[in-house]
């Protein structure tokens, strides 16, 4: 749920540009009209009165009209998701926004008004572990940390002390390093994971033994209260609460973040956790 629904409103932008499959469309050009509501917060702007503190609708109109005139898109769908992107990022104080392109003469046979396309696209908070137990651990561990706080498309947000925990499972090899990142991301799960993906490559990381030795592993552990299962993908991440190494972390970052299945916070499951372990008289 939005916990913030304060929006700013732009409704029916014309602009004259040149989208569309037929070349006629992309020759000559049409008007299209464009609503934005963009999610943000007002309070500090409104009790000011400054708009500093706020998002300037005035500079949002300009870039969607320069964004839909500086480029050409088969499709509408190309156009809103493209545009969506480009204001998420140009203006920080957008969370989500909804925007619709409508496209008034669209090449259509037949007696409509018009089809327009819209889509809802924001910032997602996500929760991601992170491990290494071969080579230069810390560096590799820093290395995806800067890399993930570089990408145009994650906000690094919270990172959590690194500890150094016993390998899981019953492979032979050397002590892991663990850590967290608390992220806001335009990923979704699948591209996220593509991306966490990248990053695990480029440090060298080869898939020979499960929960075999490894210079990276990333693993997304909860995306906003999600519930995802998938060949590729489950989320959270099944075996997390099960893991000291995990938890360890999250508590640090994200204490009260509800795990969306077991109904419990982060810091709940780590007690239990312990409190289990310290039953089965284990060592933690
Ligand atoms: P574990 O997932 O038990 O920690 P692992 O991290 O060693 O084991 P990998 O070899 O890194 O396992 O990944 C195996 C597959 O798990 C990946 O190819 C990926 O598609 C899948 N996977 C499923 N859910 C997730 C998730 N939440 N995060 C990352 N990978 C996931
Ligand atoms: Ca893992
Ligand atoms: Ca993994």
């Amino acid at each position: 749920m939005r916990e913030n629904k304060d929006r700013i409103c732009i409704r029916e932008l014309e602009v004259y540009a040149h989208h569309g499959v037929f070349p006629e469309e992309t020759r000559l050009g049409q008007k299209f009209f464009v609503n934005a509501t963009l999610y943000t917060q007002l309070r500090a702007a409104g009790t000011e009165d400054d708009l500093s503190l706020s998002t300037d609708y005035g500079r949002v109109c300009q870039t969607i009209h320069s964004f839909l005139t500086e480029h050409t898109y088969k499709l509408l769908e190309a156009a809103a998701e493209h545009l969506a992107q480009q204001l998420l990022l140009d203006f920080p104080g957008i969370r989500e926004l909804t925007l619709e392109i409508r496209k008034p003469s669209a090449p259509i046979p037949l007696p409509v008004s018009s089809v327009s396309v819209a889509v809802t696209r924001g910032w997602k908070r996500a929760v991601i572990a992170c491990g290494s137990n071969m080579g230069e651990k810390e560096r590799y561990l820093e290395e995806a940390m800067r890399k993930i706080a570089d990408d145009t498309k994650c906000r690094l947000l919270r990172s959590a002390d690194r500890i150094v925990t016993e390998p899981y499972g019953s492979v032979e090899q050397d002590d892991f390093v663990n850590g967290a990142f608390l992220i806001e991301t335009l990923y979704d799960p699948e591209e996220l994971l593509t991306f966490l993906n990248r990053l695990e490559a480029e440090a060298g990381r080869e898939r020979i033994i499960h929960w075999g030795p490894r210079t990276l592993d990333l693993d997304i552990i909860f995306y906003e209260d999600m519930v995802l299962r998938t060949e590729r993908l489950i989320i959270p991440h099944p075996d997390m609460h099960n893991r000291t190494f995990v938890l360890e972390p999250l508590a640090q970052i994200v204490p009260d973040w509800n795990h969306p299945l077991c109904q419990k916070t982060v810091t709940q499951l780590l007690e239990e956790l312990l409190r289990k372990r310290k039953g089965l008289g284990e060592e933690t």
